[in-house]
């Protein structure tokens, strides 16, 4: 026995620790050997993650420990009691739920795994992932297990991507998140990881700010502490999490403040201050796992219709009205969305829709890997950002039939989905009910019917009063109408927290797409508060400082790695020391130069701070003794006068549009009679300029001209908001400033001074700014990228898919016998115990080469313990990543491997041509051993039998429940009639026969001898009595040859079905020669290989 001294963490390293296959001798030495230099090659201290990259990568001595994964059973955690297909379905379910694409990988799962699998893997991975977010789904309060992830995989082959998902799931807070008791996880990853001999002490991390996106990033970070547990044990304990917060309280811009108590009751009432609204539970919006499912606190859900007033004719404004101005404003936006910036697309691949929606893995192996493909400049097309994935499968599932936010009048959030509109404005007028001048229309048509854009950073305002402009030319607009116009400027205003003169024209609504479907709802009883609250609080109390004003954020990185890098000073004059900083400060406080960073943060964040605008949104709390509205609205509108001057000209509603332009009865969730009404817009400042008295007095005056029968009364309690003016917010959200595009949201969140000072809040988070689920994400990315800092990427294990065992080759896993799973395998279920070791045969040295060959094929090879135990010490790269490391994992020497002839080398004529296609310095082709024609035609093969697989899955899809069943055939032969009908008494006779003979009344007779007796009966009947059972025979024979007529008439009809099926959906679906079957049938008539 040998061992690894580290001082107290010392781990042993027994010869019962090494791999259990049969080894050479002297193969098992070199493997101590190396493991013992390796340990006292390094130099401490150093983390794991540092520790396993000075290995060359966690896979090669880790996996060669392969049966650790027999913990893992296949098809374990897939319900046995549902049909594929509607296992498929919560499955896809569950991937909208989470906000992944359910038939396309994630841009991050795609680079994550592009080098490890091919595009036939993608729809089992898939498969296995949806199924991973399913079993999350099914109970958010228990966190989902590696093992029961790896239990969504259906054949031990998938045990890799089961591995893969899983990571990439619970790293990026796809499952496993929010407030759940998360069980430290220790000795529970797969692989077993040498303890380093000399740990590092604990690391800090110091996270700045209190709010969503800094609770949830801490939560989440202790989480995954506690997930990889064994990732940590290169540090003398878990990093320990401090939050520094400004305030006297946490929250944040989530602020539920309280009410004045009633001396009557000890109820408490809150209201919101600042965020309030949920914009939609649907379509994996965070915080539905989070309110609904984690804490179940009580929700009031809004209506979708708003009642309208106008201040200046008192009283409501016709529905049709309403409509038409909303129409008129929602056609002015799609037209000036002409000069919106191009979505970004991202990379990523889709799976085969129909495997997936089958439930089905897709069979065969496969070609060469993703990674190889577009090295290899094949065209992966792009998809868009927010793509579901195929939507028409999805729609044939009714999936998506909250797929359009219902967004109400008084939206909220980007609630205009805009394209440029078909019809020409005149038309488009006309079918709206206003009367168009004709003359007017032909004289714009021969000038330009864009509003163009002014200047070179064109805003939204101009460019939509300009558009406004073109409408008046074209068709006369009341005075009422350009009231109704403006109370929608006010409420994009209010959605931007901004004048729409700050927007820029080209991405103000950049996030347009990403928002959750479903109805919006605000927290009853308590208030949006409770969930920071919850997030500091459960499962354990985070490490929160209030009062913790930060000023200064300094950073040296002359210091080694093993010393505290930064130091974080108070504007109390107190330090704290730390290795990792997650800034989650305002937008506004960023732009206040309030924080000093030394050294500066670069210039490029510097910009993107400048170029997005912060803007301000305030609300003023009015609380009466009794209700005067009406209380069935939710949301009551008001259409403001202007300010002053020309009613016609646009800038006299600009500062008077926001200005308690709404009020959102709050009645039913805060539980006294409450109306909270907005300024937004350039209306926003005026809360600090006027007096408190002034702004009570506007807003009575305002709500009697609503109301003009009723006596409107003084409010019995109120709160005015100056969020611009708090020192810790400096405005209420972020919004897309003239010169910002999405880039620059994406700049704030990325990370500094080498992976060391991170960026989190609402101002980070391109697809969702502005809110609360933004700010929680943002938490999530970034408690992902400070692990990842810390323990490092996501390492696959190698090959990432099994191939599919071939009779000539035994590979381990084929010997393995997995244990069928246990019947209910849902989460909770205790796993059965592991299957005994199995000693598996050895591995010749032909095999290795096929292997080899395979690999060089592109083929996933099982590389396996044998081929990892020949690896040499030294720094390499990843084999997650490397191609070339996935060469020299392949366990042969580099001489064996650099020497091709070993292989069957082409003839010299395909050589050549295959050298000078390449420009490589080889002298055999890509695919040594295989000629070009055989290459090809494994390709090809492989091409159609994977099309071929599709097209079956297509038909049993969709034609399976139309499949005739084959009739049972009624009996033929009168002696099983009469057996059939006369067993029992048959049998009652044996028995007593039997008993009389044994003198035992509980004996039983003998099946031999019932059957002796019934045979004895059915000889001595007459013929006429055996003719009742002839006859039956004969009935029987004319009915069988009926159905079996009906049958194969049916078999036919479905036959030509199923056929015409295939054709149209070959026709629909044609697999062509991809290109490098192309070229490897160019290749091979170049060189004439047969
Ligand atoms: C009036 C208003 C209405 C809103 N309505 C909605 C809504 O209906 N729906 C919705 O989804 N979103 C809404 N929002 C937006 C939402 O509140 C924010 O997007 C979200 O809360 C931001 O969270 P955060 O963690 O990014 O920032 P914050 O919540 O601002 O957290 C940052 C923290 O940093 C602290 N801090 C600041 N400076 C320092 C310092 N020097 N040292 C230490 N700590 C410091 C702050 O005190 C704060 O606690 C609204 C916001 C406002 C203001």
């Amino acid at each position: 026995m040998s061992s690894i001294d580290s001082n107290n963490s010392s781990v042993a390293i027994a010869t019962s620790d090494l791999p259990q296959f049969p080894l050479p001798e002297q193969d098992q030495e070199e493997l101590l050997k190396v493991m013992m230099e390796e340990s006292d090659y390094v130099d401490p201290p150093m983390t794991r993650s540092e520790y396993i990259a000075s290995l060359g990568g966690l896979p090669d001595l880790v996996t060669t420990v392969p049966y650790n994964r027999l913990e893992y059973f296949a098809k374990a955690s897939i319900p046995s009691d549902i049909t594929p297909e509607e296992y498929a379905r919560k499955g896809i379910a569950a991937a909208i739920a989470s906000r992944l694409p359910p038939f396309a990988l994630h841009p991050l799962e795609y680079s994550l795994l592009k080098s490890g699998i091919n595009h036939l893997h993608v729809s089992t991975y898939l498969n296995i992932r949806n199924g991973i977010l399913f079993l999350w789904c099914m109970n958010h309060h228990v966190t989902v297990t590696r093992t029961e992830a790896a239990g969504c995989a259906r054949d031990p082959r998938f045990f890799g991507l089961a591995e893969a998902a899983f990571e990439f799931l619970v790293r990026h807070g796809y499952i496993n998140f929010g407030v759940i008791d998360v069980p430290r996880c220790r000795n529970n990853f797969p692989y077993q990881l040498p303890i380093p001999p000399d740990r590092r002490p604990r690391l800090r991390i110091v996270v700045i700010g209190a709010g969503m996106s800094g609770l949830g990033c801490a939560r989440q970070l202790d989480g995954l502490c506690k997930q990889y547990d064994d990732f940590l044990t290169g540090y003398e304990d878990s990093p320990e999490i401090v939050i520094l917060e400004a305030r006297s309280r946490i929250g944040g811009r989530v602020y539920s403040a309280m009410l004045k108590k009633d001396p009557t009751d000890t109820k408490i009432f809150k209201v919101d201050l600042g965020a309030q609204i949920i914009t939609g539970f649907s379509h994996g919006n965070p915080m539905s796992v989070l309110i609904r499912k984690q804490l179940g606190l009580p929700c009031y859900q809004l209506k979708d219709a708003g009642e309208l007033y106008d201040e200046v004719t008192g009283g409501s404004i016709s529905r049709s009205l309403d409509k038409r101005a909303e129409e008129l404003f929602n056609d002015m936006l799609d037209r000036v969305s002409t000069y919106r910036a191009p979505p970004i697309l991202q990379h990523t691949v889709e799976g085969d829709a129909s495997f997936v929606l089958a439930g089905k893995d897709p069979s065969g192996e496969g070609g060469r890997t993703i990674g190889r493909m577009e090295a290899n400049s094949a065209d992966v097309p792009p998809l868009e950002p927010s793509s579901l994935g195929s939507k028409a499968a999805l729609k044939s599932l009714d999936l998506l039939r909250e797929s359009t936010p219902s967004a109400p009048k008084m939206t909220f959030g980007r609630p205009y989905g805009s394209k440029a509109p078909q019809t020409a404005l005149d038309v488009k007028l006309e079918q709206l009910g206003f009367s168009v001048s004709k003359s007017a229309c032909s004289q714009l048509a021969n000038t330009t019917t864009d509003p163009l854009p002014k200047g070179n950073a064109p805003t939204l305002g101009a460019t939509l009063d300009g558009q406004l402009e073109i409408v008046r030319k074209v068709c006369e607009l009341t005075d009422q109408d350009l009231r109704l116009l403006n109370w929608h400027y006010a409420n994009l205003e209010y959605a931007n927290a901004s004048a729409v003169h700050n927007l820029s024209l080209g991405s103000w609504d950049q996030d347009d797409g990403n928002e959750f479907a479903g109805k919006h709802c605000m927290v009853q009883d308590g208030g949006y508060m409770q969930v920071p609250r919850a997030l500091y609080l459960f499962p354990s109390k985070l490490d929160v400082r209030l009062k913790s004003i930060v000023k200064e954020i300094k950073y040296d990185s002359t210091k080694d790695n093993s010393r505290k890098k930064y130091n974080v000073v108070l504007e109390s004059g107190e330090n704290l020391s730390a290795d990792r900083v997650i800034c989650t400060l305002p937008l506004g406080v960023l732009k206040a130069n309030s924080v000093k960073f030394t050294p500066e943060l670069p210039e490029i964040k510097r910009n993107s701070i400048q170029n997005l605008g912060f803007g301000v949104l305030n609300k003023v709390v009015l609380v009466y003794d009794h209700c005067f509205w009406d209380a069935d609205s939710d949301l009551i509108g008001v259409a403001r006068d202007r300010n002053s001057g020309d009613y016609m000209a646009q800038d006299s509603y600009v500062q008077s549009r926001g200005r308690f332009y709404m009020f959102w009865n709050c009645t039913n969730v805060v539980g006294k009679y409450c109306l909270v009404a907005l300024m937004a817009g350039a209306a926003a400042f005026e809360t600090s300029i006027q007096p408190d008295n002034v702004l009570i007095r506007d807003a009575t005056h305002v709500l009697s001209r609503m109301y003009p029968h009723v006596s409107v009364p003084h409010p019995t309690e109120t709160i005015i908001t100056k969020w611009h003016m708090d020192p810790f917010a400096h405005g209420a959200y972020s919004y897309v400033g003239p010169n910002a595009t999405g880039q620059d949201y994406d700049n704030l969140a990325s990370s500094s001074n080498d992976d060391t000072l991170f960026f989190a809040g609402e101002a980070t988070s391109r697809t969702h700014p502005a809110t609360v689920h933004g700010a929680y994400l943002s938490g999530l990315r970034v408690a992902e990228e400070v692990f990842r800092s810390i323990v490092g990427d996501v390492t696959l294990s190698s090959p990432l898919v099994k191939p599919k065992p071939k009779p000539n080759m035994p590979l381990q896993t084929e010997t393995v016998t997995f244990p069928p799973p246990p019947k209910s395998a849902y989460v909770g279920d205790v796993p059965p115990p592991p299957p005994k070791p199995v000693v598996l045969p050895q591995i010749s040295l032909e095999e290795l080469l096929l292997r080899e060959r395979m690999e060089a094929d592109g083929e996933s090879s099982n590389s396996g313990a044998v081929i990892t135990k020949r690896r040499k010490p030294g720094p390499r790269p990843r084999t997650k990543t490397s191609e070339s490391s996935t060469t020299s994992v392949s366990g042969l020497p580099r001489t064996i491997q650099s020497n091709g002839m070993l292989l069957t080398a082409p003839t010299g004529k395909s050589a050549t041509s295959s050298r000078s296609q390449q420009g490589g310095p080889s002298n055999i082709s890509r695919h040594e051993g295989l000629t070009h024609l055989a290459r090809y035609r494994q390709l090809k093969n492989n091409r159609m039998s994977a099309h071929q697989s599709a097209c079956d899955t297509a038909v049993t899809v969709m034609l399976r429940h139309e499949q005739p069943m084959k009739p049972e055939k009624a009996q033929l032969n009168p002696y099983i009639i009469y057996q059939k009908r006369n067993w029992e008494s048959c049998r009652a006779q044996a028995d007593s026969q039997r008993q009389q003979v044994l003198r035992d009344p509980t004996s039983r007779a003998p099946m031999a001898d019932i059957r002796a007796l019934l045979g004895q009966q059915w000889r001595s009947l007459t013929d006429t009595q055996k003719q009742e059972y002839i006859d039956e025979t004969n009935r029987n024979r004319i009915e069988n040859e009926r159905r079996m007529e009906e049958y194969n008439k049916r078999v036919a009809e479905y036959e030509a079905k199923v056929q015409k099926f295939r054709d149209d959906w070959l026709q629909q679906n044609p697999s062509f020669e991809s290109e490098e079957e192309q070229k490897e049938l160019a290749l091979a008539k170049l060189g004439g290989v047969a």
